[in-house]
């Protein structure tokens, strides 16, 4: 399998597809990430963390942009300007993501790829048919 570039995996994350392969839909209900492909096998997120600087710092972007747009809309009525500027944050956030959170683990699949980071610890490289060393196989059981 050829790997795909930066352009690819961040393309196939907007449209909410496996990056590796893009066929897989990465979510199974709205925001409920899948385990793995039902395509590939390719385990999404293996580790949560690793997807949460780019929401936090996209969720970041966001505020700015609404906050620049607090100071360029001039209402008549200041509440009202208040209020939509605020429910428009609000739904622009929330409708945002799962697109974004697609993203980042699009972009957390290339950078495993291009650093060539071991397997995740439940994994075993030598399911790793892809050759870029993400685990292949059933996910790993669930911890409380
Ligand atoms: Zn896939």
């Amino acid at each position: 399998m050829i790997r795909p570039g930066l352009r690819q995996v961040i393309a196939r994350g907007v449209r909410k597809r496996c990056p590796r392969c893009g066929r897989g839909r990465l979510f199974r209900a709205w925001y409920t990430l899948d385990d793995a492909c039902r395509t590939c096998g390719l385990t999404y997120e293996c580790y949560e963390g690793n997807t949460w600087a780019f929401m936090y710092l996209s969720t970041a972007f966001l505020t700015g942009l609404i906050l620049a747009a607090m100071f360029l809309i001039k209402p008549d009525e200041i509440w009202m300007g208040r209020a939509t500027v605020v429910s428009a944050a609000v739904m622009a956030i929330i409708a945002s993501l799962p697109r974004r959170k697609a993203v980042a683990v699009a972009l957390d699949y290339y950078s495993e790829i291009i650093w060539n980071q071991p397997p995740a610890q439940f994994g075993d490289s030598r399911n790793d048919v892809n050759g870029d060393n993400r685990f292949v196989g059933s996910p790993p059981p669930h911890r409380d």
